[in-house]
């Protein structure tokens, strides 16, 4: 039987989703499965790897019984997961330690201050995985595993444990325990991994007491990984590509060369820049990653990487909190039944100011109100306060790379609202370009699983499948981009804490 379908797994952080992919690029079947998040402390998240495992092989299942799917019209697995989130199970038994330490947890914090605080370290672990060292990522939670689980560290000692982000969970269990490999984009998130020469980096590794035997093999993102053999689900078909969620959608966007970007705006967003074959050190507090790659490439390409904490967050607070809106497509009516804001600015710094400003302390407001800022205007300058973030971080980004964003592709939630992709195209003078599909992240896995087996012949044929459903061009005076970004410049000033800041804020409010 001809091979008709790619299966993406889409394993996330609050669910597990299957899809199946035709040879168009059209996804033709989805199934979902959440699973429960555990709270054990103030600050710690967990997941059960079991319950991540049931989900996900119940999403795969229900997909294929829902859709009638025989397994021979399946042409391989690809991949796609939350990322740095840590699993330690026994070799020997195929058991987990302990709950999947999820990547939000802040357990690990203080190693990580303790660490910290050698600034040769610090530089020494930029350097070498271009990520700001922080709990999380990988390495300080399976430090913690190993330090506080009884007999975990005597284990591991003897050889007998395995860790793995949850893709080399997936692919352990899938293959029955015959193969225990990661990609090289989660691998870049364990903040144990060189990501200039692709290994396992043995200084990081005693760093955190880390024996190496527990790390599995990394391997290139499109290509073969293993045949699944799980008793409970399909056998026989080839595991063919894996990425980490956020690389996934990069590759998923089609943005396979540098310059080429895309922004998720999801409850936050994440931003992604391909740099090609260079790893860029930021100046800004972005993190420098692994880029998800079609097969045969030459050298490792690479990432930029930056987040903004409260995006689509933003507009659930306006909805369920102010009561300002019923429902979250609402903002786009509200915001456009008026001209402008009238000089509010919503500053939602919930929980501090990140990348680039980097202001723990500081805290959200909403400045500018006279007496006619009404529930529209700042509706608006929520929607406007997404798109002012998103364009800070892009300033970074390209100051970073020393070279523009040719065209940011976008998906996610809130992308389907227009009035915010124009205003950010205004803002940012770029080129939006929005998908079809905005199902990135999965058609991301499907791609580097495909390309690995001439089920699509290269990227050009990825591309020529994807068909934009918009886009937008920036369509706005120079004058009042200037004047709106002046006026949210001085909106940071109001919230900021820092001593610059402090130093700042009179002056202007003299002046
Ligand atoms: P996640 O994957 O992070 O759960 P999604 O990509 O599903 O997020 O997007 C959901 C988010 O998008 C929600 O926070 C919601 O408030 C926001 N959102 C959805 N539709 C719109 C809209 N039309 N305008 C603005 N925000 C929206």
């Amino acid at each position: 039987m001809a091979k008709k379908y790619i299966v993406a797994l889409d394993q996330g952080t609050s669910s597990s989703r299957a899809m199946l992919i035709d040879k168009a690029g059209t996804i033709r079947g989805t199934a979902q499965l959440s699973f429960k998040q555990h709270y054990p402390a103030p600050g710690w998240v967990e997941h059960d790897p079991l319950g991540i495992l049931s989900s996900q092989l119940g999403a795969l299942t229900n997909l294929l019984i829902t859709h009638a799917v025989e397994p021979d019209e399946i042409e391989s697995i690809g991949i796609t997961n939350q990322r740095e989130t840590t699993v330690v199970w026994n070799r020997e038994t195929g058991e987990p330690l302990c709950n999947a330490i999820v990547w939000q947890c802040r357990r690990s914090a203080p190693l990580i201050e303790k660490l910290c605080a050698d600034e040769q370290v610090v530089k020494r672990i930029v350097q070498t995985t271009g990520l700001v060292p922080d709990a999380y990522f990988s390495a300080s939670k399976i430090a913690w595993i190993l330090d506080n689980i009884p007999d975990a560290r005597a284990l591991a000692q003897a050889g007998k444990l395995a860790f793995g982000t949850i893709d080399s969970w997936l692919i352990w269990v899938l293959t029955h325990g015959k193969v225990h490999a990661t990609d090289i984009t989660n691998a870049s998130r364990t903040m144990l991994f060189n990501i200039h020469s692709g290994s396992w980096d043995p200084w990081l590794c005693e760093l955190f007491n880390i024996p190496m035997s527990m790390l599995p093999e990394v391997k290139p993102s499109s290509g073969y990984f293993g045949t699944t053999a799980h008793p409970n689900v399909v056998g026989g078909i080839p595991i063919q590509g894996v990425a980490g969620d956020q690389q996934a959608a990069l590759f998923g966007q089609c943005c396979f060369e540098a310059g080429q970007a895309k922004n998720t705006y999801g409850t936050g967003c994440f931003l992604l820049m391909h740099t090609g074959s260079v790893a860029c050190t930021s100046t800004n507090n972005l993190v420098t990653t692994v880029a998800a790659s079609a097969p045969n490439t030459k050298h490792i390409e690479y990432a930029l990487e930056g987040s903004v904490f409260m995006a689509g967050a933003l507009i659930q607070w306006l909805r369920d909190e102010l009561g300002l809106i019923s429902s979250a497509a609402e903002s786009e009516t509200l915001a456009r039944s008026v001209e402008d804001t009238a000089g509010v600015y919503v500053v939602p710094a919930f929980t501090g100011l990140g990348a680039p400003h980097w202001d723990a302390a500081a805290r959200g407001a909403i400045v500018g109100l006279t007496r006619g800022a009404g529930r529209a205007r700042i509706v608006r300058g929520a929607l406007e306060s997404l798109a002012y973030q998103v364009n800070d971080l892009i300033d970074a980004m390209q100051t970073d790379a020393a070279q523009p964003i040719s065209v940011l592709n976008v998906d996610g939630g809130a992308a389907k609202n227009d009035f915010l992709m124009q205003f950010q195209s205004d803002i940012s003078l770029l080129r939006l370009v929005r998908p079809e599909s905005t199902e990135s992240t999965a058609l991301g896995a499907a791609y580097l699983a495909g390309l690995s087996t001439g089920f699509w012949k290269d990227v050009d044929e990825l591309r020529s499948l994807r068909s934009s459903s918009r886009e937008f061009v920036p369509d706005m005076t120079g004058e009042e981009r200037k004047g709106l970004l002046v006026g949210w410049e001085e909106a940071l000033n109001r919230v900021r804490t820092t001593e610059a800041s402090r130093k700042q804020a009179p002056q202007k409010g003299r002046s």
